[in-house]
């Protein structure tokens, strides 16, 4: 056995017993660790962005279908379905997204990204895990791998998705649409796990009910009657009128929304005119929108509606000057609602194994994650849960905590998780709690 397999097995050898299936999960994570963390590198030097993960979704199809997954490919873009039947049983899903961001990296890592991809118009960006994908794929295989090796001491369906174009908002969607519920077995549970970067590695973070955010963006077009700057008089200045929006509807938030319900509503671009001189026809806004319950989400739209046609009155343009407010449906996403009894036993299991100290209970925040729609199908209504995975170095953590060191988030371009005990913590919650909720009846 070799030095890592040993320490993953000291590190973890007095939770032994903690564990309530008869499958013995640590000792298949150490004999396949160093495939594992072969794999991760792969995957971490080899990025695709969203909507081009072909070769990370053919690297996936080909160690699943060596497991003895029956896979099926181009589900919703380069979507991955893979199934393990093993009986009559609970069908449980799990989840990982493949897609990296166009970022450059800067972590100075040996296996750090130097490729780059394409943006929608066809230029070169660079491409970096930088929301850390590459270890959500590669606890997917682990998981797999546990789940293939321990088949005689469970029963039912597994199901694992990788999914495309999460940063994008649209893989779910996409492989939902087309048939992931329906032309394949439907779960009674769906899990996934996202990376955190400020939490230490080896601890797990689990959020009930609300745990990330509905996310809109909205377009307003505010026009005007453009003219000489030096005569406004004869002018509708759009500039004047979006500016007056923007702060009339700070108070969205501020006066119409109950205060105990969290809400955001940012203008995130205002782009106008052309010269110093010139007042232009038109202005353009963009917002994000940001909140748990649907209610206080269509409500705040409502409001942005009825504020662009009272203050466009109040300016003295014309009903068909009123702003155009364009709700933007294919990129919305709703919040995402991890089930609370889910949750729970979750949070017991990964107690048992990793102790209180490294279970954590994690704040909800307005970010989001397009797994949300894995529960919201309107159809079909899956209890789902997404719980965090920590990354981040012990003593860099303990001096994150003491104020003495800032830790890159999600996102940047020096994020860089700590390999291990990242991986081995992922993949052994998930694969327990997999093979958990199969011994279910
Ligand atoms: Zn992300
Ligand atoms: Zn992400």
């Amino acid at each position: 056995m070799k030095k890592i397999s040993l320490s993953l097995l000291l590190a973890f050898g007095v939770c032994w017993t903690a564990s309530a299936q008869k499958a013995q999960v640590l000792p298949i994570i150490a004999k396949e660790y160093d495939a594992l963390v072969a794999l991760y590198k792969d995957l971490h030097q080899n990025p695709e962005l969203s909507f081009q993960e072909k070769e990370t979704s053919r690297k996936l199809a080909s160690e699943l279908k060596k497991l003895g997954y029956e896979v099926s490919e181009r589900v919703g873009g380069y979507g991955l379905v893979a199934v393990l039947r093993n009986g009559e049983g609970k069908t449980v899903l799990v989840r990982a997204d493949m897609d990296a961001l166009p970022i450059l990296e800067e972590t100075n890592l040996e296996y750090a990204s130097k490729v780059f991809g394409k943006n929608d118009e066809g230029q070169p960006v660079p491409a970096m895990h930088g929301c850390g994908h590459d270890v959500h794929m590669t606890v997917l295989v682990g998981t797999a791998k546990v789940l293939a090796a321990t088949r005689k001491d469970w029963k039912g369906t597994v199901v694992l998705v990788a999914q495309p174009a999460e940063e994008r908002g649209s893989g779910a969607k996409a492989m939902l649409k087309e048939g992931l519920y329906t032309k394949f077995p439907k779960p009674d549970y769906a899990l996934a796990l996202h990376t955190n970067a400020s939490m230490p590695a080896g601890s797990v973070g689990l959020c009930s009910e609300y745990a990330l955010a509905n996310v809109d963006m909205v377009d307003i077009w505010v026009y005007g009657e453009g003219g000489h700057g030096a005569y406004p008089h004869l002018t509708k200045d759009p500039i004047v009128l979006a500016s007056q929006l923007v702060l009339a509807m700070q108070t969205i938030v501020s006066r119409e929304t109950n205060p105990i319900e969290p809400a955001v509503l940012t203008v995130g671009a205002f782009h106008s005119g052309t010269k110093h001189n010139v007042i232009p026809n038109e202005a353009h806004l963009q917002l994000t929108l940001r909140s748990y319950s649907m209610d206080v989400r269509n409500n705040m739209i409502a409001q942005i509606k009825r504020i662009c046609d009272g203050m466009a009155q109040a300016a003295g343009l014309p009903a068909d000057k009123y702003p155009k407010v364009v709700v933007n449906e294919g990129e919305a996403l709703p919040s995402l609602y991890n089930d609370p009894t889910l949750t729970a036993d979750l949070r017991q299991l990964f107690t048992k194994l990793l102790g209180e100290k490294h279970t954590l209970k994690s704040p909800p925040v307005l970010g989001a994650e397009d797994f949300g729609l894995f529960g919201r199908d309107e159809q079909h209504k899956v209890p789902i849960c997404l719980y965090w995975l920590g990354t981040i170095n012990e003593t860099h953590y303990q001096e994150f905590v003491k104020g003495e060191r800032k830790l890159p988030s999600l996102h940047s371009s020096k994020y860089a998780p700590q390999i291990s005990p990242t991986l081995e913590t992922g993949i052994r919650t998930m694969s327990e709690a997999v093979l958990m909720l199969l011994s279910r009846q």
